[in-house]
């Protein structure tokens, strides 16, 4: 082979092509897809990064005007060709340049902290291994003996340190490997995480009926050769995890390797144990508070074939293993797997792409499943099991809607209902925990009414329209706008605002009225470095608070077995976000939060408090009843034509002249019409969220349509049309598919 195509490590759109170099003589055989070379670029003598995309004996060029690679880019691990192939369909899929979708899926180079350890390795098999040790004991020959059962022990492999361990002398390893007993090795070893942290004990319980049921529909299906997605709904603490870890250790034992996402926020130090407690060495895990050197070693090991299952965030989706059997999205319903950069995409959809091509189940595990998922399953495009009950005693709690409506009415104007002051004096005359939870999503701009409870909502899209510093309320998928009303719209009352309370309100509130509890506090401001967000927790679980005040941080994932209430302090405030997914996370957010209350022996409350009672999100959380959830909203979602009913494009526009970007967002308008697709809805350009941000202007266009397929042929339309047009250079576009936040 004589020629390599290469993407170049640059972030522009204009350089988004392949480029053609040639492989000069002392690099021949030496380079193969998915390699990082050197290569030169544009005047002088400048040289820079680059991806090896394919190796050719075609020039697309004429010969002599195709320049010589430079080297290789030292210690670079080449990529599989099969991510190559996955960064070049999430490049056209969601809409990025090659370079941006590379970095996404090859881990980023960093000191490879490996060293080279010896290791002696028995040269014989194992019976013969077994005999001779019988000899040596017999001939008293201590050390060799316990060399051969220390290999005996230990599959076989023992490092010199291990070695070191059992008093073995170099000497006594060396006479042996004469007689070619045993051999020595070198040995890449790893940073590993967990060593010494953690024991494995190959714990494995017996499967309940559900449980059971789940694992063997789903490797009935495996063992006959059905690949697909499936649905694993079952409330916290139900035993999911346990599903998972019996279908990864049946992937295992077929030679194949499993990978299992959760979002950063739940992936704690219980879940990794329990992981390690089932397959010791053999699991991996990746997270942000490992320093990025041994983030890379992680990438490593799993190449090396070290590992068989990787946890981790988003990113580990990624994991270079070279034949996946399953992939596991737990708490599949968070919004943490959609990424917010270039590519916008979203990983539950990479990994079905990614699980098709190893021939992998992919599981999706959820106590609230996301509407899209519950669809799919519910139409029999996904499989769906169920676990309906928890395991142990642990009951749910006994949960209270308190109409905030009623308390003004009554006079009480505190941040706290006359109920939920009662039980949280009640807890704390116990010696039990309380939470109290605000949902701080959304709470920026919303406006509703104290009296009567309604929010304002725009007349095309159904969203609640927020309040900008212009005094106007807006709706960032249409535009539509109107004045601040004086008066509530629906009651005329004059009690129509924001909600200002936060979390530090609610901890003042608590001081005052409760001087003796002791109150700890979580939320963005109190977990700034990575050690305060263990610290708080740990301290709560540890008792050291009678009182945790936060944000959703602390809803998730977390078992705190004393705490007996929770309080919900102002329910609404997701219900308000001006987005169609308000309710689906309201619904998400109230049934975590709900379900944090005695998951130990003693029975739990919670309290709800709210504006709106009368809700089906609150009304469906309060029951904990997801199927009724479900059938509410998936009318909603019918009737505006929202996910997954139809699906969504956004492109998002921004530049720093504010009549370019007008005009250009009219351009993109046209050409959109101009394309006379059926069954299409356009909504907007109008004003981003954040209309300006770091000096640029922004503006959104949202297109709808039943089919995903045709909203992918207009972007490349357009994609097309930009890239042909000499006009845009100052003007940025994102594309994103059912976003997240308006
Ligand atoms: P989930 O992932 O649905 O929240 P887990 O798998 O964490 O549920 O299970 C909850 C608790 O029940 C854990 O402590 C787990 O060890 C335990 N558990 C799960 N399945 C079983 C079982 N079949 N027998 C005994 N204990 C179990
Ligand atoms: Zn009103
Ligand atoms: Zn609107």
């Amino acid at each position: 082979m004589e020629f390599v195509n290469v993407i170049v490590d640059i972030s522009h759109e204009k350089l988004d092509r392949i480029f053609q170099y040639r492989i000069p003589e002392e690099l021949q055989g030496k380079i193969s897809t998915g390699m990082q070379v050197q290569v030169p670029f544009g005047m002088g003598n400048r040289t820079i990064k680059g991806y090896v995309t394919g190796v050719t004996d075609v020039p697309d060029y004429p010969v002599e005007k195709i320049k010589p690679v430079t080297g290789l880019v030292d210690g670079a691990v080449p990529a599989e060709s099969e991510l190559i192939a996955l960064a070049a369909w999430m490049k056209e899929f969601y809409g990025s340049t090659m370079n941006q979708a590379l970095k996404t899926v090859l881990p980023v180079k960093q000191e490879v902290s490996s060293r080279q350890e010896k290791c002696i390795v028995l040269a014989i098999p194992r019976e013969e291994a077994e005999q001779l040790l019988k000899e040596v004991l017999h001939k008293n020959f201590r050390a060799k003996a316990r060399l051969l059962a220390g290999l005996l022990d230990h599959d076989g492999k023992l490092s010199s340190k291990e070695a070191a361990d059992l008093k073995i002398t170099s000497s006594v390893i060396q006479g042996m490997e004469r007689d070619g007993v045993v051999r020595q090795i070198s040995r890449v070893q790893y940073r590993n995480p967990f060593a010494g942290k953690f024991e494995q004990t190959g714990i494995q319980r017996t499967l309940t009926e559900e449980q059971k049921n789940a694992v063997d529909g789903i490797w009935d299906e495996y063992a006959q050769g059905i690949r697909k997605t499936y649905l694993l709904e079952g409330v916290t603490g139900s035993g999911k995890t346990e599903v998972y870890m019996e279908l990864i250790s049946r992937v295992i034992a077929e030679g194949k390797q499993a990978i299992v996402l959760i979002p950063e926020i739940a992936l704690t130090f219980q879940t990794v144990r329990r992981f390690y407690e089932r397959f010791g060495d053999r699991v991996s895990v990746m997270h942000s508070r490992l320093s990025e050197g041994e983030r890379y070693d992680q990438f490593l090991r799993a190449k090396a074939g070290e590992i068989d299952v990787m946890i981790g965030p988003r990113s580990a989706l990624f994991t270079p293993f070279s034949q996946i059997g399953v992939m596991i999205i737990d708490e599949e319903h968070e919004g943490a797997y959609k990424s917010e950069t270039v590519p916008r995409y979203d990983a539950r959809e990479v990994a079905a792409v990614r699980a098709k091509k190893h021939g992998a189940s992919l599981i999706l595990g959820s106590a609230t499943p996301s509407v899209e998922t519950s669809r799919r399953a519910r139409e029999g495009k996904f499989g769906w099991y169920r676990l309906t009950s928890r395991i142990g005693q642990a009951i749910l709690p006994e949960v209270s809607v308190v109409d905030l409506r009623e308390e003004l009415r009554d006079g009480n104007r505190s941040i706290f209902s006359r109920r939920l002051l009662s039980a949280m004096d009640d807890r704390l005359k116990k010696r039990q925990q309380t939470m109290l939870f605000l949902n701080r999503r959304g709470l920026s701009g919303f406006v509703s009414c104290r009296s009567c409870g309604k929010s304002i909502r725009c007349p095309h899209c159904d969203v609640t329209l927020s309040l900008h510093k212009d005094g106007s309320l807006r709706c960032h998928y249409c535009g539509y706008r109107i004045p601040m009303p004086k008066n509530c719209p629906s009651c005329g009352s004059p009690y129509i605002s924001g909600f200002r309370a936060g979390t530090q309100q609610i901890e003042r509130e608590v001081h005052r009225l409760f001087p003796q509890a002791r109150v700890l506090r979580m939320d963005y401001d109190t977990t700034r470095t990575r050690e305060s967000y263990e610290q708080i927790l740990s301290a709560f679980g540890n008792g050291q608070a009678d009182i945790l005040v936060g944000t959703q941080m602390i809803v998730k994932g977390h078992d705190f077995p004393d705490v007996t209430l929770v309080g919900i302090v102002a329910a609404d405030i997701s219900l308000y976000a001006s987005d169609y997914r308000a309710a689906e996370r309201t619904f998400q957010l109230l049934t975590q939060a709900v379900g944090r209350a005695g998951r130990g022996s003693k029975a739990g409350e919670a309290v709800i408090q709210t504006y709106m009672p009368e809700h089906y999100s609150i009304q469906t959380a309060a029951k904990q009843d997801y199927d009724a959830f479900y059938e509410q909203e998936i009318l909603y979602r019918e009737l505006m034509g929202y996910p997954p009913v139809d699906e969504m494009l956004g492109i998002y526009l921004s530049g720093k002249d504010l009549e370019k970007l007008e005009s250009c967002a009219e351009q993109l308008v046209e050409w959109i019409r101009n394309a006379h697709v059926e069954g299409l809805c356009l909504i907007g350009p109008a004003d981003a969220a954040l209309a300006r941000k770091n000096d640029s202007y922004r503006k959104v266009i949202y297109m709808k349509h039943e089919k995903k397929i045709i909203l992918l042929k207009i972007k490349k339309l357009l994609e097309q049309q930009i890239a042909g047009t000499d006009n845009w250079n100052d003007i940025f576009i994102q594309f994103d598919y059912n976003p997240l936040q308006a």
